[in-house]
């Protein structure tokens, strides 16, 4: 069968792969509509991966199910979580560790262990506890958007606990820090305020409920974000950015605060930080760092919020191409980052 992935790194192509094989437990699903994602072309300029099929974000139709699948069939609309955890994985069992089933984000399966869902069809794992029937009331589409960005971003937002009221700054607003705009803004922050430049992302970041934006190509941003706030912020999320980034989230955070990152870092980065700015140690701020939660009841629930007219996860849909051999061309665009981009996706009609 065919897919886009990568030869190796810096090298992009359509690939011929083996169609994959459906275990006992598990689905093949033909997928109807998919996203690419930066983590795709940050992973193709830089990841040891070789030919390999990327994508991680689709919804699709079941082709076919295991002997023991029992919630599922060929036919079933389905949406597919970017981590599909193996439910039997010790640390599973002990810790509900969702992203991080067999290690380090080892319930990343695809890009990370096998071929992604940019291929005709692709393997899903362990289906009864990995995919999630469309649901009644929420787009495709709109669905397509909970399966890593909304996710990712209000795993963030968890990670970063924000209260009734606290005053955050969200570094990066590019489709997961937008999903982190609205996701603070649904547990009750007051101020918000958003960091990036890109125009769409910037308006969309208003639409979600920022109260502020601040630029990181006019002025130092820790500057910025104390002149506003008279001394700094509650909660720091960091959903963009490069490794000088983690200082400057720290600098700007209050004492007792929390620094939550979603971002991902280049492989070389390394965080420098003097030991004043964390207050000698003493500041009680806390440094998180996260992974997109796996499963299927994870994306039940961020299903459920848009069901019932919490969030319209749309709005980061920002360019729209159909046929399956336009997934090239949206992931160039993805990796483009031009001013009116925030999300593609492809719809394979
Ligand atoms: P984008 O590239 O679309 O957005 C990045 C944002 O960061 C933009 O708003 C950009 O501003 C801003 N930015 C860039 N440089 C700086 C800087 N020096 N200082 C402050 N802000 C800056 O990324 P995505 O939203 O698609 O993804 C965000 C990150 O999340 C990526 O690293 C991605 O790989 C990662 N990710 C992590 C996951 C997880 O589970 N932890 C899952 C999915 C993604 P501008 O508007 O100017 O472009
Ligand atoms: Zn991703």
């Amino acid at each position: 069968m065919k897919g886009f992935g990568m030869i190796k790194a810096g090298e992009a192509a359509w690939l011929e792969k083996e169609r994959p094989v459906c275990g006992p437990l598990d689905a093949i699903v033909k997928p109807t509509i998919v996203a690419p994602c930066s983590s795709d072309t940050h992973a193709y300029h830089t990841a040891a991966y070789t030919d390999r099929i990327l994508g991680h974000e689709a919804v699709g139709i079941v082709e076919e199910v295991g002997e023991l699948v029992t919630k599922f069939k060929p036919g079933d609309e389905v949406v597919v979580p970017c981590c599909t955890p193996n439910w039997l994985a010790s640390n599973m069992q002990e810790m509900l560790y969702t992203a991080h089933d067999e290690g380090l984000m080892a319930s990343f399966k695809y890009l990370g262990a096998k071929d992604g869902v940019f291929g005709e069809v692709f393997h899903v794992n362990q289906a009864d506890a990995n995919l999630v029937h469309m649901m009644d009331g929420v787009k495709p589409e709109a669905a397509l958007m909970t399966v890593d960005m909304m996710s990712t971003g209000f795993h963030a937002v968890e990670n970063a606990e924000i209260k009734f009221g606290d005053t955050v700054c969200v570094i990066g607003i590019g489709p997961v820090g937008l999903m982190a705009v609205a996701g603070c803004a649904i547990r009750g922050a007051s101020r918000i305020i958003a960091v990036g430049t890109r125009p769409k992302c910037v308006e969309a970041a208003k639409e979600y409920g920022a109260t502020d934006i601040v630029s990181y190509k006019t002025g130092d941003i820790v500057e910025q974000v104390k002149e506003l706030t008279g001394g700094g912020v509650d909660k720091t999320i960091i959903a963009g950015g490069n490794a000088d980034t983690m200082l400057q989230a720290i600098m700007m955070t209050k004492p007792m605060g929390i620094v939550s990152n979603v971002n991902f870092f280049d492989f070389s980065a390394e965080f420098k930080i003097p030991a004043l700015a964390w207050g000698l140690g003493m500041a009680n701020i806390d440094i998180r760092g996260g992974f997109c939660p796996g499963g299927a009841r994870r994306i039940e629930r961020m299903m459920e919020l848009i069901k019932y007219g919490r969030i319209d996860t749309t709005k980061i849909i920002s360019h729209t191409f159909h046929g399956f051999d336009k997934i090239e061309d949206a992931f160039w665009l993805m990796d483009s980052k031009v001013p009116e981009l925030i999300k593609p996706i492809v719809y394979i009609d």
